[in-house]
């Protein structure tokens, strides 16, 4: 049975025609690896590769073509298994969990919304009526505008809120962190387009 992964995040901003996958095998490592590595999230590369980045951090597979990517859903051969990886592969979820009283707990940030919009204190607003309020493009909440900035840097924006229950579908890579406005559309930094909730 394969195991279910974590959306790929990535802290930088780049642009990438890498594709997320879903599923994998529950055990990963390159020939040179002398432990077994849980993946936490994957991708498929432009041209074919496929590379996952395991629990304890490194990305496995693809890069060595002398090096290649092994995989099993059953440790046989005797290596022992990355104690990061499993932990936090069982706090997190991915795995069943312990017995009652060792119950392992693994929560990754990045995955739950962030406390306030990231629409707040930027320009990311269609003016309402009035010219006092804005509707937040991240979120479709309405909120006041108000000018920011110093005298020198000001500008308008709306101000910083709650994110509202419309708040953009996180995009795999950068979750909620980088919206901005192409031709008039929500677009993450790496160019995805970014919907609401239907
Ligand atoms: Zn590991
Ligand atoms: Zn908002
Ligand atoms: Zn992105």
């Amino acid at each position: 049975m394969p195991v279910t992964l974590l959306p790929p995040i990535t802290y930088g901003i780049g642009r990438t025609d890498a594709e997320p996958l879903d599923t994998a095998p529950r055990f990963v490592r390159t020939g040179g690896m002398s432990r077994w590595h849980r993946p936490r999230s994957g991708v498929r590369t432009a041209d074919d590769r496929t590379v996952y980045s395991v629990w304890c951090g490194p990305q496995v597979g693809g890069l060595h073509r002398a090096r290649p990517l092994l995989t099993t859903e059953t440790v046989t051969d005797g290596l022992p298994v990355c104690a990061t990886c499993d932990g936090r592969a069982v706090g997190a979820g991915q795995e069943e969990n312990g017995p009652a009283g060792r119950r392992l707990v693994f929560g990754p940030r990045s995955l739950t919304p962030p406390r306030w919009c990231p629409g707040s204190r930027r320009g990311l607003y269609e003016p309402l009526p009035g010219g006092t309020t804005g509707r937040c493009l991240a979120c479709s909440d309405s909120h006041p505008i108000r000018a920011m900035g110093g005298p020198y840097a000001g500008r308008v924006a709306i101000v910083q809120h709650p994110p509202g229950p419309a708040l953009f579908e996180p995009c795999p890579f950068h979750r909620w962190r980088h919206p901005a406005v192409a031709d008039g559309r929500l677009v993450c930094v790496c160019g995805r387009p970014l919907t609401s909730p239907q």
